[in-house]
């Protein structure tokens, strides 16, 4: 690894942003590239959930800016993000903007892509893992598998806008696909009812994870039936992530449960 970043010790070229993702939390899941980059540019721009040692790496003389919280603890609005980023390129700087888990996954990456790329600017995206990949290798189950899941879907119950476009009998059609909802931790109530009223088993296997893949991680199993009120009952906080379908099942701790239940 030592050998792989020190290949790339030369300076990166100027008035350009970066991508990238810093992975789910543990610091370790970050790709050698994203590492490479933060090390090397002159402008970290990083939001809430990236690991703290991450965004130590930095330069000692680069800028870093936490567009997570701000005075208040209000997020730094998303177009003055973009003006940012626009901002630092174009003043000659080499930008890091660095987002939890995937650039292009819920991180509203493709709008900050769109508008650098409108700007002008020469724009690169480095990938990073996802909470749905970080958070199943963590709680022991796959995503896919053969005779159990062979298609998985990466959704949100949250809308911006207020207004529920989700395809629900869609999303509660198919028992052969593991639903992933990021953000949904505030609307466990509204999923499962949405789920079950459009044909969904209400005894479909889910999984709560909080912090996936952090030292603090916490996984709730149940049943699509249980999920809000055992989050409620755990106090499960965000970032959570909600898991639902036969692969749960799978893992070796929901298997114990379930062994413990029905020998009770
Ligand atoms: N771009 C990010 C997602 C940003 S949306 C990614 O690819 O993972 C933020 C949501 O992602 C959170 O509300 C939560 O649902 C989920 N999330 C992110 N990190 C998580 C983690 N470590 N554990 C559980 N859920 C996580």
């Amino acid at each position: 690894m030592l050998s792989l970043l020190s290949q790339h010790q030369n300076q990166l070229p100027v008035g350009e942003v970066w991508l990238v993702g810093a992975g789910p939390g543990d610091p370790e899941l970050i790709s050698v590239r994203g590492l490479r980059l933060i090390r090397q540019a002159d402008v970290v721009v990083h939001d809430r959930l990236v690991a703290a040692e991450l965004i130590d790496e930095r330069r000692k003389d680069a800028l870093c800016i936490d567009v997570g919280k701000r005075p208040g603890h209000h997020p730094v609005p998303q177009q003055e993000i973009e003006h940012m980023l626009i901002s630092h390129a174009r003043a000659g700087k080499s930008v890091v903007r660095l987002k939890g888990g995937d650039p292009f996954i819920f991180g509203r990456g493709g709008e900050e892509m769109l508008a650098l790329r409108a700007a002008g600017i020469r724009t690169h995206v480095v990938p990073g893992i996802t909470a749905a990949s970080a958070c199943a290798a963590s709680a022991g189950f796959p995503l896919t598998q053969r005779h159990t899941a062979n298609n998985v879907c990466l959704t949100t119950a949250h809308h911006c806008d207020e207004r529920d476009t989700s395809n629900w009998s869609s999303l509660a059609g198919d028992s052969s696909r593991t639903l992933v909802f990021y953000m949904g931790l505030s609307a466990l109530g509204r999923i499962r009812n949405n789920l079950v009223q459009h044909g969904m088993n209400a005894d479909t296997p889910c999984a709560l994870i909080e912090n996936g893949s952090k030292r603090q991680q916490r996984t709730v199993y149940c049943s699509l039936r249980q999920i809000a009120d055992l989050a409620a009952q755990h106090k499960l906080q965000t970032p959570c992530l909600l898991v639902v379908g036969n692969v749960v099942s799978l893992a070796e701790e929901y298997q114990n449960q379930n062994r413990a239940v029905s020998a009770a």
